[in-house]
């Protein structure tokens, strides 16, 4: 996919209110994903998406949705099944902010842990958009407080995920109490075979569009590890620079604290090691750097 040109978002027939929001939040380009999907579910195609979180893939199905949203129908329009309470929120905040320019558009995250009254009066008050995990979305259709029979748009994000915390069952009965007319997006970092027949049952000729993950390991790098406790890591880095012949080397360490110790315990092993870290100026970093 990436030796194809991305489009810009004024080419993905996005509504004014989103073009404008996206400008203001400073995306230049849609991502692959977006790209690709933005175009199929505005054409109300259903999609089987295989992305990773770090691919744009909540804007590639919050941006349409809000694109094509009625504002005036206060029944849901859209359902976002999500695996946890975080990522619930993370997508409800999402649509939130993509809607900036939408006057009266409600979103609303449900989950369990949360008592249900704020929930079920968001709900009698109307929204437009529900973003829920599983359990809890089951809940709201067995009370009754949720009223799915106008739904448009069902997806199902990270979907690998529910399967693995058990929720596959859930979200097959949320998929059979939906109108058979919805159009549906299926997100997922892997395919196992239970997800493939969840796409093959329930998804209507839909689109395959896969992206790789955007953080991979280029070609030319090959990745070793080596389990040491912590006692004995300096020891086995002093082991890997006699080891192994190198030009220069970047070691990473996880406090500001953590990268001055090692560069003083380097220097007093006689290697020329120096730490940067974020409390220096841009300036003193680079001077740091020339000085090896
Ligand atoms: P996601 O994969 O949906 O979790 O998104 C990852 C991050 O990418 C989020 O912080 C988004 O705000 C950001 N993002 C999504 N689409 C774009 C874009 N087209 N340009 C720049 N950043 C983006």
């Amino acid at each position: 996919m990436s030796d194809i040109p991305l489009p810009l978002f004024s080419e993905l027939n996005l509504s004014p209110a989103l073009l404008k929001v996206i400008k203001e939040i400073g995306y230049e380009t849609p991502s692959p994903i977006q790209a690709a999907t933005i175009p199929l579910l505005l054409d109300n195609r259903d999609v089987l998406g295989q992305a990773q979180t770090g691919t744009g893939k909540t804007a590639a199905f919050a941006l349409p949705i809000l694109s094509r949203i009625d504002i005036k129908q206060h029944t849901p329009q859209a359902l976002v099944l999500a695996p946890t309470r975080e990522l619930a929120i993370q997508v409800a905040e999402a649509f939130q902010t993509y809607a900036a320019h939408i006057k009266d558009f409600h979103v609303l995250p449900i989950y369990g842990g949360q008592s249900y009254g704020p929930q079920l009066s968001a709900l009698r008050r109307g929204v437009h958009v529900v973003v829920g995990t599983p359990g809890r979305v089951i809940d709201h259709l067995d009370k009754g407080s949720l009223d799915l029979s106008k739904l448009k748009t069902l997806v199902l994000d990270e979907a690998d995920e529910m399967l693995r915390m058990g929720f596959i069952d859930d979200v097959e009965q949320i998929l059979q109490k939906t109108p058979a007319t919805r159009q549906t997006a299926l997100f997922s970092a892997t395919m196992p075979s239970a997800i493939k027949r969840i796409a093959k049952t329930y998804l209507r000729e839909p689109a395959e569009v896969t992206v790789a993950a955007k953080t991979g390991t280029a070609d030319n790098i090959r990745q070793r590890y080596w389990m040491v406790s912590g006692m004995q890591k300096l020891d086995a880095l002093t082991r890997i620079l006699e080891a192994e012949p190198f030009d220069g080397m970047i070691i990473f360490a996880r406090t500001k604290l953590g990268t001055e110790e090692l560069a003083g315990k380097l220097n007093a092993r006689g290697f020329a090691a120096t730490a940067i870290n974020g409390d220096m100026q841009q300036a003193q970093r680079e001077r740091t750097i020339q000085q090896l």
